[in-house]
């Protein structure tokens, strides 16, 4: 289904996450495939195509994610809400370490599981990126 939104709201989306994923926070410039806009509640449970439901995801990370709203948890097994980036604080449920995506909660650790966000070709990306002071954030100046 393909899904209208204004070049007005796209930009706004964009803008707002200062070009980055926000679930690996992969920036733009870094990413073979254009980032996409993603609807955190999908269209099918209710959501709306409304700013305060939309964040910039990555290519990967939209296609991992798609409709779902919940995972398992790997470490404790129970069905485990995601990230939303609009309601919740990144540094509260992931922490970096070089490269390295880690879930301190069950909802970070969830939602790395299944946006497979450390998986390897990404990670070594990141790490890259990392070491060269390109991620989390780009220098400004930049
Ligand atoms: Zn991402």
């Amino acid at each position: 289904m393909t899904i209208y939104l204004s070049a007005t709201l796209r930009q706004l989306v964009s803008q707002r996450a200062s070009g980055a994923c926000e679930y690996c926070r992969i920036h733009q410039t870094f990413s073979i495939f254009s980032h996409e806009i993603d609807h955190v509640i999908a269209i099918k449970h209710g959501g709306e195509s409304t700013d305060d439901n939309l964040v910039l995801a990555c290519l990967p990370c939209n296609r991992h994610k798609g409709s779902d709203l919940t995972s398992i948890d790997p470490l404790t097994g129970a069905i485990t809400p995601l990230f939303n980036p609009r309601t919740q604080i990144w540094a509260e449920h992931f922490q970096l370490e070089g490269g390295s995506i880690v879930g301190i909660t069950a909802t970070g650790r969830t939602t790395i599981f299944l946006l497979q966000m450390n998986e390897t070709s990404r990670l070594q990306l990141r790490q890259a990126l990392a070491v060269q002071g390109l991620y989390p954030d780009l220098p400004l100046n930049i």
